[in-house]
């Protein structure tokens, strides 16, 4: 593999692994404000993007490459509202998506064919994230400051079922 595209590799396992304790993080917030279905969405979305991370390190090594960890930075997310955890998360995805396309025109570039194959799945995967995203802020912005609709949607995100590795 060429150094540059293991490089590129290596940087995304750092942005998966950050992503993941930012949705970590954001859990805690949720445990403190009580709402326990957004926290339970919030920590299995880490062990998605955990996944995600592991998916580069795997693809690593059986290219024969070096996962080289990088350091993760302590997340500083703050937000008093759902709905405004979930529009720091969805501008997230989106820099994670931008991400990834670079990455994808790398592999084009570099004419390295098996990794544009594993970006197929990343890329599908990322609308998908984005998509789930917004349709919950549209759920909490429908629901505005109502307790009763805050506490439905809260219930809601409680009932996310693991993906499970593949779907
Ligand atoms: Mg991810």
């Amino acid at each position: 593999m060429k150094e540059s595209v293991e490089q590129a590799i290596n940087d995304q396992i750092q942005v998966e692994f950050q992503s993941a304790y930012g949705y970590l993080s954001m859990s805690a917030r949720f445990e403190d404000l009580n709402f326990k279905g957004a926290a339970k969405w919030m920590r299995m979305q880490w062990q998605e993007e955990n996944m995600h991370a592991m998916k580069f390190f795997d693809f690593l090594i059986r290219r024969g490459g070096n996962p080289r960890l990088q350091p993760l930075t302590a997340p500083e997310i703050s937000f008093n509202t759902p709905l405004e955890a979930f529009e720091i998360a969805l501008s997230s995805e989106r820099k994670v998506t931008r991400l990834i396309h670079e990455l994808y025109d790398l592999a084009v570039e570099k004419k390295d064919y098996s990794l544009r194959t594993l970006l197929h799945w990343f890329i599908d995967e990322q609308v998908e994230e984005e998509e789930s995203v917004e349709e919950i802020i549209q759920n909490f912005k429908l629901t505005g400051d109502s307790g009763e609709g805050l506490f439905l949607v809260d219930r809601e995100l409680g009932q996310r079922i693991a993906e499970g590795g593949e779907e």
